[in-house]
């Protein structure tokens, strides 16, 4: 599957938030965001104009594409799959993306940021359930358990990672065993346990019309 390989700060400024994509480098007082909070490119600087009710629509569904890691066919795949189950498509949206192996490696601690967490899959470095898996997209359900494997365990990122494990909160619903380099899915996430900065209901509508 395709990926997003340009410049990522970028991607933080033009949806005017910080989107935690670059590890460490996020937290340091060299985030791209914190030092010039405009969008890029000429105009960046030019005069602020009143979003539409689409362009409203269009910077929210961005925005989260970008923090998972995601491109538009990929993306629009997930809205349709949430429309077509039970509940509210916006949260059924959010917690299908939630529940990538990718992004549960990245909470569960073992990455410091999607991009990471996605190679490492990629390269074979996780198993859930004892089995090795290395599909970014596979769904991680209530009662796995993912663990970094035995071999991989020694890789610097990783550790790196689980030393800054405290940087972030922790879901509810995975709990870490750090020095097992485990990390058991307790619950399937909810709303609640989803960032609240996101307006999942413009999504929606989007994509809706
Ligand atoms: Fe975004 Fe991280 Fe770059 Fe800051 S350092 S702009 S949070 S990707």
């Amino acid at each position: 599957m395709a990926r997003y390989t340009g410049p990522v700060c970028r991607l933080c400024r033009r949806e005017h938030a910080k989107l935690f994509l670059k590890g460490d480098r996020c937290f340091s007082d060299k985030c791209g965001y914190d030092r010039r909070q405009y969008p890029p490119g000429q105009h960046g600087q030019g005069r602020k104009k009143r979003p539409s009710d689409y362009g409203q629509q269009l910077r929210e569904k961005q925005k989260v594409k970008r923090m998972y890691g995601l491109l538009e066919k990929q993306f629009r795949g997930y809205y349709f799959k949430a429309a077509r189950m039970k509940g509210v498509t916006g949260e059924n949206l959010l917690t299908l993306l939630e529940r990538r192996l990718d992004n549960v490696a990245l909470r569960s601690g073992f990455c410091a940021s999607h991009r990471e967490a996605r190679q490492l899959v990629r390269h074979g470095h996780f198993v859930v359930n004892g089995n090795r898996v290395n599909i970014p997209s596979y769904q991680v359900r209530e009662g796995d358990v993912v663990e970094v494997r035995e071999k991989s365990r020694k890789i610097q990122k990783i550790s790196d990672a689980l030393a800054n494990v405290d940087r972030s909160p922790r879901p509810s619903w995975i709990d870490l065993e750090k020095d097992n380099f485990r990390a058991k899915i307790t619950a399937n996430p909810t709303r609640s346990d989803i960032s609240s900065d996101i307006d999942e209901q413009l999504i929606v509508e989007l994509y809706s019309k």
